[in-house]
């Protein structure tokens, strides 16, 4: 890893991820810590991107607000500990359902390989002659499981999910997760930005007054950042081939490339990415985080605190 989960007074490091760190709280709630850390192909890579832990963070944040009316969040509070200002969250610990929750507007990456592969994604079965980039419409709630580190992520069908969480869980998974979509891809349609896909991770409280198959489903970990979702600018949008998008695209695109010197297939660690390759990855996350929130991205100075 190229940043080491940093060590927190009176903290217990929980957890470290391919990007965030996750910290227990004395009060039994966490921290949850979004480094500069960038993963390509399922890989951290030895390069970070500086500010993507508080861009990450802060777009979470704005849009947790967006869905506050649709579902509750897990964000206590942005009160942390200085050396994490801006890039954590404290938030309450949850029991998560063990179900990556994916919504579809448009069909590209592993859904559009599912359906070149028998005309279905999740055993949803979809018209004929789509392309990368066509859209869905209605979109479709797409379940993965979760996988361990350094293991893909694998679609299952709904049924899969009725098994593992119950049915009546199951239902309210789909329907959190299309809302929540429905919602973002309006927001983000409006600022010019096309929503293909995101991925959703949903949780109850523990101890909830109305028991663990009563309590009512809590949004959870990241939501709607480039990291868990296809951001593409709108005015780029052409069917037919892989879309532009605000994410590290610019990163997968320079490893696949012969300038690399990377053979993705030899099982080797992918190499530093050059200078002018981060600049321009840091800049789409930052371009991204503006068009959505109109907001002006400037980095918390922790020189000061620290
Ligand atoms: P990766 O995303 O790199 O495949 P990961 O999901 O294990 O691995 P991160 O995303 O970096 O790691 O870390 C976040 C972890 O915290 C996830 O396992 C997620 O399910 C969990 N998590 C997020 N919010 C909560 C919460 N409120 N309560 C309990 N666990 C949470
Ligand atoms: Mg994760």
């Amino acid at each position: 890893m190229p940043t080491a989960p940093p060590t927190l007074a009176g903290l217990t490091h929980l957890h470290s991820g391919k990007v965030r760190d996750l910290y227990a709280l004395p009060s039994g709630d966490l921290l949850m810590v979004a480094s500069d850390r960038i993963s390509a192909f399922d890989v951290v890579l030895d390069t970070t991107i500086p500010d993507k832990g508080e861009i990450l963070t802060r777009m979470s944040l704005w849009w947790f607000d967006q869905l506050a009316d649709l579902v509750p969040h897990h964000v206590l509070s942005t009160d942390v500990p200085d050396e994490v200002r801006g890039r954590a969250v404290v938030c309450r610990r949850l029991d998560m359902f063990p179900v990556e929750c994916v919504a579809r507007g448009y069909l590209t990456g592993s859904g559009l390989l599912d359906y070149r592969a028998d005309g279905e994604v999740c055993g949803i079965a979809l018209p004929p002659g789509l392309d990368d980039g066509s859209r869905l419409d209605p979109p479709i709630f797409t379940p993965a499981t979760k996988a361990d580190l350094g293991e893909h992520d694998e679609n299952v069908s709904f049924a899969a999910v009725e098994n593992a969480v119950g049915a009546a869980r199951a239902a309210q998974l789909r329907e959190v997760t299309l809302a929540v979509y429905a919602r973002a891809e309006g927001l983000a349609r409006e600022r010019g930005i096309i929503l293909a896909d995101t991925k959703l991770e949903l949780g109850v409280e523990r101890d909830h007054p109305d028991g663990p198959d009563g309590a009512p489903l809590v949004l959870a970990d990241e939501v709607l950042t480039p990291d868990s979702s296809r951001f593409w600018p709108a005015e780029d949008l052409r069917p037919g081939r892989p879309q532009p998008s605000f994410d590290k695209q610019v990163v997968r695109n320079w490893l696949l490339s012969p300038d690399s010197g990377w053979d993705r297939a030899s099982g080797q660690a992918p190499p530093p990415l050059p200078e002018d390759v981060v600049a321009l990855t840091r800049a789409r996350y930052v371009e991204a985080y503006e068009r959505l929130t109109g907001d002006t991205f400037v980095p918390t100075d922790r020189s000061r605190s620290l």
